[in-house]
C-alpha cells in the first residue's frame, strides 16, 4: 500500500455489500481515495479479503462480527486466520436494536472475544457503539489494542473519552445536515477526525446519495467547520488515517 499515492480514505465503507465492488473501487481510485473495507459476519469477511486481494493499492480489508449478527455466528474460532490476512477488526461492537448487549448476551461475548484476537495481532479495531456508547467504552477500556475507530460515533459527551485514550472518530455524510455531528466535529480534537461514507448506506436527505465520492463533501464541511482551507482539512485527515492505521509510524 502506498499511503503517498493515496492519501485520504472512505475508513469505513461495506464494500463486498455492492452489486458492482469494482465499480466504486474504479471511482474511488479517480478520486484519489483508499478503502478500508468492513466486514460483519464471516462469509462478507471472506469477500472483502478477496477484493483486497484484486485491489491491493487501493482496498484495506477488515474482517469481523457485526453485532447483528452476533447471535448468528458465536463461534468466532475462524477470525484467527482472517485476522493474520487482514490490516484490521470491523465492524465490531454492540448494539441494542439487534440483541441484548448485557453480559450474558452473543454480543458481549462475541465482541469481547474478536477483541481479544484484535489485541493479540496487534491491529487496527472499527467499532460499531449505535445506543451503546458507553456500554462499547466499558469493553473497549478493558483490552490494550493498537488503534480504535468510533465508526459514525454520536456520543457527544463521551468525546473526553475518546480523546483521553487516543481514539479516532469518523464522520460520514450525515455530517452535511446533522446539527449535533457538526457541534461534535467542531468541538472535537481535529486530530481524532476520520471520514467514512458506511457505504452503501445511501443519505436520503442527501438525495440518495451515498458511497465514497461523498468523502469530498464530508471533507469540504469540516473545512468550513473548522475554519480552514479545503488542502488544509484534508491533510489532516489524511494523517489522522495514517496514525489509526499505523500508530507507530510506518517504515
Ligand atoms: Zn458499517
Amino acid at each position: 500500500m502506498n499511503e503517498r499515492g493515496v492519501p485520504l480514505f472512505d475508513a469505513h465503507l461495506h464494500l463486498s455489500d455492492y452489486p458492482s465492488p469494482e465499480e466504486v473501487v474504479s471511482l474511488a481510485s479517480w478520486c484519489g481515495l483508499g478503502l478500508l473495507a468492513s466486514s460483519v459476519d464471516r462469509v462478507s469477511s471472506e469477500k472483502t479479503l478477496g477484493l483486497a486481494q484484486s485491489h491491493a493499492r487501493s482496498v484495506l480489508p477488515f474482517v469481523g462480527v457485526h453485532p447483528s449478527e452476533a447471535e448468528k455466528e458465536r463461534d468466532v474460532s475462524w477470525l484467527r486466520g482472517a485476522l493474520e490476512a487482514a490490516t484490521g477488526l470491523g465492524e465490531v461492537g454492540l448494539d441494542p436494536k439487534y440483541s441484548r448487549v448485557e453480559r450474558g448476551g452473543a454480543q458481549l461475548a462475541v465482541l469481547e472475544s474478536q477483541l481479544e484476537q484484535a489485541q493479540r495481532a496487534g491491529k487496527p479495531v472499527q467499532v460499531h457503539s449505535r445506543g451503546a456508547e458507553t456500554a462499547c467504552l466499558d469493553v473497549l477500556g478493558t483490552f490494550d489494542l493498537k488503534s480504535v475507530l468510533m465508526h459514525w460515533f454520536e456520543g457527544e459527551d463521551r468525546l473526553g473519552t475518546l480523546a483521553d485514550r487516543g481514539y479516532f472518530l469518523s464522520f460520514g455524510p450525515a455530517l452535511l445536515y446533522s446539527k449535533k455531528l457538526r457541534r461534535m466535529a467542531s468541538s472535537c480534537d481535529r486530530r481524532m477526525a476520520l471520514t467514512e461514507t458506511d457505504g452503501p448506506v445511501a443519505y436520503a436527505p442527501l438525495g440518495g446519495a451515498h458511497g465514497p465520492s461523498l468523502i469530498p463533501s464530508v471533507v469540504f464541511e469540516l473545512a468550513r467547520l473548522w475554519g480552514t482551507t479545503f488542502e488544509e482539512a484534508r491533510r489532516q485527515v489524511a494523517e489522522n488515517s495514517l496514525r489509526y492505521l499505523y500508530p507507530g509510524g510506518k517504515g
